[in-house]
């Protein structure tokens, strides 16, 4: 069993505020083409983020377009099973495009680098990547995410999109998840 925590880790207000200013540091420095979003987990931080980047972008922003993927590791479990799904890639024009890969977490960093690698295979002319949540403690594999939105302890979380076997992904906070006898 498990349960959350009494109060959030990171409350929605800190999310907002941290959403608007990492989307002011990526178009401060990536002109991209195209954001690539992985579903489920990104979804309400990759509404948030686009939107803030829009805001950002000025005359640019009617030209940015938007994809999704289906990226999948976990199952039911708060470990990874370290094999990494996608769907979707297939329909996405990457060739010679400069990308903006958006996910939720990096946690081993399996996912990121694993879809870093089908995106260059694609033929993308440039890849780089941005996550909400950075585990640096867990990393198993050498990624480093381009932009992270916070920096988190070695701790299984939820809200704002992340799940636990597809509960409290809607909440609007981060929540740490906790083992309950
Ligand atoms: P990685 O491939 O880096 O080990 O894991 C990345 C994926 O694992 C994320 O996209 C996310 O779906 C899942 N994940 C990793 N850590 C957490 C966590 O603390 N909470 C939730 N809900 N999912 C996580
Ligand atoms: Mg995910």
């Amino acid at each position: 069993m498990y349960r959350m925590s009494e109060k959030p880790l990171i409350p929605a207000d800190k999310i907002r505020e941290r959403v608007a200013t990492l989307a002011r540091e990526i178009v401060d420095v990536y002109d991209y083409d195209i954001l690539l979003s992985a579903l489920t987990g990104a979804y309400m931080f990759t509404a948030d983020l686009s939107r803030e980047l829009a805001n950002a972008q000025g005359a640019k922003a009617p030209h940015k377009r938007i994809a999704f993927i289906k990226a999948s590791s976990y199952g039911d479990s708060t470990e990874s099973s370290g094999k990494l799904q996608v769907q979707g890639l297939e329909r996405v024009h990457l060739q010679g495009k400069k990308v903006l890969m958006v996910d939720d977490i990096a946690d081993t960093g399996t996912t990121l680098l694993g879809l870093t690698d089908m995106l260059n295979e694609a033929g993308a002319k440039e890849v780089r990547t941005c996550v909400l949540l950075n585990k640096q403690e867990r990393r198993e594999v050498e990624i480093k995410a381009d932009f992270v939105g916070f920096e988190i302890a070695n701790e299984f979380v939820v809200g704002y999109g992340l799940d636990y076997a597809n509960e409290y992904r809607t909440l609007p906070e981060i929540w740490t998840l906790q083992e309950a006898d």
